[in-house]
């Protein structure tokens, strides 16, 4: 049908290069993503080759320097990827993209040591070495200062204890950023570090692969260090600075999480509206019937109220400014907006929303998470709600 294209419409957020990126992904999505989705579903994760062409094409470093072969784009460059990747339908393949590109990585371009930038950042950037991050445990996922995991200072080493739970990328990847304690006496928030693990490394082990309501075609563990050693210049940023490292590194998250969302909610609506225009009950198509067309319509005008938001969030951030309220309110906002959305369009397909091979079906599933990872959204109203009194 002959709709408007979302992002035909001028943004003044948006130059010429934000949009050859959206063209090019919006291109990759159809004839390299949505082809292959469902098979990815089924096996549990997205093919190494494809990462790595996504490498080739310039699509993993969008944020990083030129000499590490980045194009140093600014926030507003993450979430057209973002966005772009939503829009697939296939929220697993969307999250292991973006967890390598905006959410764990970033803890070595913010802080590793110039040998390790130029030994790693390349690698990242080409696809050939995938990240993860592992904050998250067992016992502590919305309170990041309640982790157990452990790093003891032992001569030039660290020695890692503890387990990390549903860590995005856990089975898969090459290069793991992990937040561990190194004080017991310090205050909760300077007594957090980061450090760079690698694959391999004696002592750590991903100790199950977890099996998912959705983004099936995310690989998704649980990881286990024992006595992991590994050498004191892997410790990133300093210690009892890994809390202040995972609170910046969130703004970015947030804003992905949440432009990842709206993208979802938009191929959503334009497969129910697609879905409701052809299909027929009492002699005129769902499209007809006011009480259909209402909502769907409602729901558009918050998709693109939801959208605006996580623009102009990620609009502020690459211009410098504080912006935790604005991140808070689109991380909230669209985590549940996207939920609201995939519950109407599942309604209006009627039966076929509810069968595993509709699409929608699938969206519902990937989107369910959409308002618990990344900071659940009764973390993020808090974090609205302590700025609303300043
Ligand atoms: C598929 C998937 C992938 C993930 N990937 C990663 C990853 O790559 N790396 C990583 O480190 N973590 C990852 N996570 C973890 C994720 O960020 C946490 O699940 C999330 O932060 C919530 O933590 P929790 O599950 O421990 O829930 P809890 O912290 O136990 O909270 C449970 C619920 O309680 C409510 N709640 C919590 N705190 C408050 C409060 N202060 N006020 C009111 N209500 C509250 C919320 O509704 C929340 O959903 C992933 C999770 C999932 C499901």
């Amino acid at each position: 049908m002959n709709r408007r294209e979302t992002t035909a419409v001028p943004s003044p957020y948006f130059r010429e290069e934000h949009e050859a990126l959206r063209a090019q992904l919006r291109r990759f999505v159809e004839s390299e993503i949505k082809p292959h989705g469902e098979e990815w579903e089924k096996q549990g994760f997205v093919p190494r080759d494809v990462l790595r062409r996504m490498g080739e094409l310039g699509f993993l470093g969008i944020r990083y320097p030129a000499g590490y072969g980045g194009s140093e784009m600014d926030t507003l460059g993450s979430v057209v990827l973002a966005e772009e990747l939503g829009r697939s339908t296939f929220g697993g393949t969307a999250i292991t993209v973006l967890v390598h590109t905006d959410m764990a990585s970033v803890h070595l371009a913010n802080a590793g040591t110039p040998e390790q930038k130029a030994r790693l950042m390349p690698e990242i950037i080409a696809g050939r070495a995938i990240c993860a991050v592992a904050v998250t445990e067992p016992e502590a996922g919305s309170d990041v200062k309640g982790i157990r995991t452990t790093a003891r200072r032992d001569g030039d080493t660290y020695v890692l204890n503890g387990a990390k739970m549903f860590i995005t990328n856990g089975v898969h990847a090459d290069l793991y950023f992990v937040a561990a304690k190194t004080s017991a006496d310090a205050r909760p928030s300077q007594s957090v570090s980061m450090f760079l693990v690698e694959k391999g490394t004696p002592g750590f082990r991903v100790s199950r692969a977890l099996d998912k309501h959705g983004w099936r075609s995310s690989d998704t563990a649980e990881l286990v260090f024992e006595d992991c050693r590994i050498p004191t210049e892997n410790l990133l940023g300093g210690e009892g600075q890994g809390f202040y490292a995972i609170m910046r590194n969130f703004q970015n998250e947030r804003t992905v999480i949440g432009a990842m969302a709206m993208g979802e909610a938009q191929a959503a609506l334009e497969l129910t509206l697609d879905y409701v225009t052809t299909r027929k009950t009492f002699g005129t198509t769902l499209f007809e019937k006011q009480a259909i067309r209402q909502r769907l319509a409602m729901l558009a005008a918050k998709v693109e109220a939801g959208r605006q938001l996580v623009y102009s969030a990620a609009w502020l951030d690459a211009q410098g400014v504080d912006c935790t309220r604005e991140v808070s309110m689109a991380k909230a906002y669209c985590g549940e907006l996207v939920n609201e959305v995939m519950y109407t369009c599942v309604q209006f397909h009627g039966g076929m929303g509810f069968m595993r091979e509709s699409a929608i079906e699938r969206m519902s599933r990937d989107a369910r998470v959409q308002s618990i990872g990344g900071g659940a959204t009764e973390v993020m109203l808090e974090e609205v709600a302590k700025r609303l009194t300043r």
